[in-house]
């Protein structure tokens, strides 16, 4: 591995996971913000009402940096920077950092810091809304405290002009304020394939390359080459990469569009569907032409709260998000199609997944020892069955009142009779398609008997990858064998196919496949999942126009062949980079 300020060839290899060739100048993302030591007082060669002057003119200019910001920002971006600016303006805090600077002799920073513990405090006793605004008292104090000690600000680094975004990692908080519009690509020295980093570099259309030790050191101000479909930030830039990038602009300056049907180049269906957690989301997706949706998270209901949201209030969410699809995307495409897709679109509930990164204080239990391995998903019914039946029947009542094509599925099933009581559950519940998530690798070796008992399956290749290969997904150290692409992941792709399709031809009845992890929205993999017998894929939206280009240039025989060359590799990287080699056209779409 190359180290960044060594030979002027070097570069920094990590793991692809969004692609996209851009040239810029790096920007570094500053480190977090330390306490200073408790009890720290006013410097010798310091007044108290110096100090008290220095927390003001701090204040004053984190203010001032963040509306500034906030008026060259756009989307969410804006909002959350001006809503910081507001409080960073709020006297409160201010105020009693002075007082702790003047009646207790602290240093500016420690006031500032203790201060800032103090609103948290109240602020988190009032609870509800006002618990939620604790996180930006917090994010306020650590850009006063840096402003202080002339360090550059937490978070995105401010900027007038697109950069390259290098970090260890970014935190949920950070994606709030990155502004697509100013960031050309994200190279992060930690974080997985399935990191927060990645995934909001693949809703963004942004390339990405994560888990590359060193990036996060390299200054800012060095020129780069970023290759998102490769991996790779060149330290150097050559002009072929310079050409490469002016190829890829030119192609997303006219981005593809997906026109509502997925199809192999012999007329193979491939229905390709969303990956939505909320209404916005589905409107999105069906403006996209998603043929309906394939993965429909459903914590976002349930997340930050206390207590379990009532029937009522679930059954009036769901209705909200299965009417805002409705009608509006296999449907767009039905003209050229034929009746097939005149079909009311499919819509992919999930049912509650909490456990493992996602806690719920009613449901789930703190203190786990290996919490991915714990009662998560599916499992999470032994402790709270009514939350369960709670939810299918908001589900049931919503699929109801909205006309919808709603089939619903559960998340971890590890065995055949889980399968058979879930199917049960959704029996009872009026809910007339059931089916399964396969995350497990029990599950996808055992597919045929749990196909006997209920009617589809979904394959969720982040966390099926994290357990066939017992790796932690969220573990930057771990993402070579966290890779979708390792074939014994695709041997189990396999497997659920072949034991739905016995399962199919024992019943009589179709048993489908799908695959709804990060997998299905890379285009050469994509390929690869049809050809191992997967019939559907769903995915973030942005991604729909590339996995339907690429699909639209294989047979089902040809995509059969390169499944089979990725099954015959030794690794991921040698089963992606088989695949890849096979597909031109990833080339000539700067994928
Ligand atoms: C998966 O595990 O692949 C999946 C789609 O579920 P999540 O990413 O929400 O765990
Ligand atoms: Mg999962």
């Amino acid at each position: 591995m190359s180290t960044p300020h060594a030979s002027p060839q070097s570069v920094i290899a990590g793991t692809p996971v969004s692609a996209g060739r851009v040239v810029g100048t790096v920007k570094a993302m500053a480190g977090p913000v330390t306490e200073p030591s408790p009890g720290s007082q006013v410097p010798v060669d310091s007044s108290p009402e110096a100090e008290a002057q220095r927390i003001k003119d701090a204040a004053a200019a984190v203010k001032a940096q963040l509306s500034e910001r906030a008026a060259t920002a756009s989307g969410s971006a804006k909002d959350v920077l001006k809503a910081t600016a507001l409080m960073a303006s709020d006297p409160t805090l201010t105020k009693s950092a002075v007082k702790l600077v003047k009646n207790s002799g602290l240093s500016a920073e420690r006031a500032v810091w203790e201060a800032a513990d103090g609103v948290v405090e109240q602020l988190v006793s009032l609870g509800g809304y006002m618990a939620e605004r604790a996180a930006d008292v917090r994010d306020v104090r650590n850009r006063i405290v840096a402003e202080l000690r002339g360090e550059q600000a937490p978070g995105i680094p401010a900027s007038e002009t697109p950069f390259v975004l290098v970090a260890v990692d970014l935190a949920p908080a950070d994606t709030a304020t990155l502004d697509p519009a100013k960031v050309l690509a994200l190279v992060t020295s930690d974080g997985g394939p399935q990191s927060h980093t990645a995934i909001l570099a693949r809703q963004l259309g942004l390339p990405a390359v994560v888990a590359a030790p060193g990036a996060d050191k390299v200054e800012s101000g060095t020129e780069v080459y970023v290759d998102g479909a490769a991996g790779t930030m060149s330290l150097t830039v050559s002009d072929e990469q310079r050409e490469a990038a002016r190829k890829f602009a030119e192609l997303a300056a006219n981005p593809l569009v997906f026109d509502g049907d997925g199809r192999l180049a012999d007329g193979t269906r491939v229905p390709l569907r969303a990956n939505i957690g909320s209404a916005a989301d589905a409107r999105a997706a069906a403006e996209k032409k998603a043929q309906g949706v394939g993965l429909f998270r459903t914590e976002f209901l349930f997340l930050d709260r206390e207590d379990e949201p009532s029937v009522e209030e679930q059954t009036a969410s769901y209705a909200e998000i299965f009417s805002a699809f409705g009608g509006a995307g296999a449907a767009g495409a039905a003209g050229a199609a034929g009746a097939a897709e005149a079909e009311r679109p499919k819509i992919t509930v999930r049912t509650l997944d909490a456990g493992a990164d996602k806690p719920l204080p009613f449901l789930t239990e703190a203190g786990e020892p290996n919490p991915a391995l714990g009662v998560r998903g599916y499992r999470t019914h032994t402790r709270s069955l009514e939350v369960l039946t709670n939810q299918l029947a908001a589900i049931s009542a919503a699929a109801q009142t909205t006309g919808a094509d709603v089939w619903v599925m559960a998340p971890m099933i590890a065995t055949v009779p889980e399968a058979k009581h879930f199917a049960q559950l959704c029996a009872d519940a009026g809910i007339e398609h059931a089916g399964v998530m396969v995350e497990v690798p029990s599950a996808a070796i055992r597919a045929e008997s749990i196909l006997g008992e209920c009617e589809f399956a979904s394959i969720g290749t982040n966390d099926l990858t994290q357990y066939a290969m017992a790796a932690d997904r969220m573990l930057g150290a771990l993402a070579e064998l966290n890779d979708p692409w390792q074939p014994a992941v695709l041997d189990l792709v396999k497997a659920t196919h072949v034991g739905a399709a016995a399962a199919a031809a024992s019943s009589g009845e179709e048993r489908s496949v799908g695959v709804c992890g990060e997998a299905a929205g890379d285009p050469a993999l994509a390929v690869v999942l049809v050809g191992l017998g997967v019939n559907s894929l769903s995915m973030t939206p942005r991604s729909l126009p590339a996995v339907a280009e690429v699909l639209k240039s294989v047979t089902l025989e040809q995509a059969r062949d390169l499944a089979e060359l990725a099954l015959e590799q030794a690794s991921a990287a040698e089963a992606r980079d088989a695949v890849r080699a096979a597909l031109p056209i990833l080339e000539d779409l700067g994928l």
